[in-house]
């Protein structure tokens, strides 16, 4: 009996029907990291422990910080989803 395949989620990350957009918040938000990449000089650490930072919050003018995944709150932050940052809920880029 061959297994029902075509709701395999394994790849989901990878999928690339997703409609392939410019999204100038992104955009700024990969700069802002990669200028705060640039500046830490080696591995990013959480602000709010010393752990391996595993996010850069980011919201324009307000919030540029590296944090661990125990202080990424996806209460207070939009995880990789720029659609939901707004002022307020800064965006969470998975490092
Ligand atoms: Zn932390």
């Amino acid at each position: 009996m061959p297994p029902a395949s075509d709701d395999a989620p394994d790849e989901r990350d990878e999928v690339s029907d997703a409609a392939p957009r410019s999204d100038p918040d992104r955009d700024a938000a990969a700069a802002a990291l990669s200028a705060a990449l640039d500046d830490c000089d080696g591995e990013p650490e959480c602000d709010r422990c010393s752990k391996p930072a595993d996010y850069f919050l980011y919201e324009p003018g307000r919030v540029e910080t590296f944090v661990c995944w125990e202080h990424v709150s996806p209460f207070s932050a939009a995880v990789d989803d720029p659609e939901d940052a707004r002022p307020g809920r800064p965006l969470a880029l998975s490092l």
